[in-house]
């Protein structure tokens, strides 16, 4: 069930029809838009029985929403979720396009930190890294835990860019909510109710990916486990799902894009290192992704991805990843979304831009 209350519904009216849906011991969930508040009703028991909010002061009506997924959907919330953070631009379902670039893994310190100067010098202002790695093999790395979280936060430090990991577990969920900006819940747990209910429970924006053979409704469904508990800042992420084609390490199903944006609100990220599995496929496929509307990319990148302790093959040079971004900057504007600038986010580049003195604003960016 869905309140719509009128548009100029005050605050006290939204709250107390919320305590009343509340006293009848279902969960209410404001949700803020551009016109009106609409409340979600969600619970596990019966229908909210009839007439218990209908005259409210304030309401404009309730309705019934349909379909299984209820927060997520486009008919609860029609205008586009933003996600924003704090002392930057950045954005998620914003006109700027997320960048989210850095390692499959944080192997040392030393690594992240080259890898982290060269894609914030590209623009990327979110830095990703695994330090809890959901590996095939048990005798693959695993991960530097709670030391790379503490690698990661120095590289927010440094270079102004915003963590993303992930969590495997609910243990490790604890850490990386301290630590991670956006919180990361991989493919294989996609369908991991009890580790989505606690993501819920976070204040942490989670970037969602979509399970390896996960259909529309099931990925969509993931995602309200997480807003049913409270959480709406929830960032959907294709990367590719099994196939018969081998040509690709798995496929980037990137209809997916406008089929998410059409049934709902939430922002959809592509990720085309894990969607394809080869490093030489990662641009065109990047550049695909923001043709078809995606409001970000994930892309792994490593100095030395030869040596790299976990996809290595998939990921791109520091070059390479200047040059996606290069060609990125010029398909954006004609699906009329923005690029953020070369490390005009971080403090480092401030630091670069400093010395080089009066650089005019228009370079910097
Ligand atoms: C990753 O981002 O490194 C990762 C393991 O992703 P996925 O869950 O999509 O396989
Ligand atoms: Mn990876």
């Amino acid at each position: 069930m869905l309140v719509v209350m009128q548009a100029h519904a005050t605050a006290e009216q939204v709250r107390a029809v919320c305590d009343k849906i509340e006293s009848l011991g279902y969960r209410a969930h404001p949700l803020p838009g551009a016109e009106r508040t609409a409340i979600g009703i969600t619970g596990n028991k019966d229908e909210v029985p009839a007439g218990a909010v209908d005259e409210m002061p304030g309401v404009q009506e309730v309705i019934a929403v349909t379909k299984p997924y209820k927060l997520v959907s486009r008919d609860t919330k029609p205008d586009n979720t933003v996600i924003r953070f704090a002392g930057t631009d950045a954005t998620f379902g914003g006109k700027g396009l997320a960048i989210i670039a850095g390692p499959c893994s944080v192997e040392s310190r030393e690594q992240a930190f080259i890898v982290a100067e060269r894609v914030a010098q590209a623009g990327a202002q979110f830095f990703r890294g695994g330090a809890y790695k959901p590996r095939t093999s048990p005798y693959a790395f695993q991960g530097l835990g709670e030391q790379a979280l503490q690698i990661m936060a120095e590289v927010r430090e440094k270079f102004g860019m915003k963590i993303v990991t992930e969590a495997i577990d609910n243990e490790s969920l604890a850490l990386v909510e301290e630590y991670a900006d956006v919180i990361q819940i991989g493919a294989r747990n996609m369908q991991n109710f009890s580790l989505l209910k606690r993501a819920g429970r976070t204040r942490k924006p989670v970037l969602l990916k979509r399970g390896i053979s996960a259909t529309l409704e099931e990925f969509l469904m993931a995602a309200e486990y997480v807003m049913s508990e409270g959480n709406y800042s929830v960032i959907l992420c294709e990367r590719g799902v099994r196939t018969f084609a081998d040509h690709t390490r798995n496929t980037l199903d990137l209809s997916i894009v406008p089929a998410v944006q059409r049934l709902s609100h939430l922002p959809i990220v592509v990720d085309p290192s894990h969607g394809t599995g080869k490093r030489n496929k990662v641009t065109p496929l990047s550049r695909a992704s923001v043709a078809v509307g995606a409001d970000g990319l994930i892309i792994e990148v490593h100095h030395q991805p030869d040596l790299a302790l976990s996809d290595g093959m998939q990921s791109l040079y520091p070059d390479q990843f200047d040059e996606l971004m290069a060609q990125v900057r010029q398909i954006a504007p004609v699906v009329g979304r923005t690029v953020p600038g070369i490390g005009m986010h971080s403090p480092y580049s401030s630091v670069a831009s400093d010395q080089a003195n009066e650089r005019p604003s228009a370079l910097a960016r």
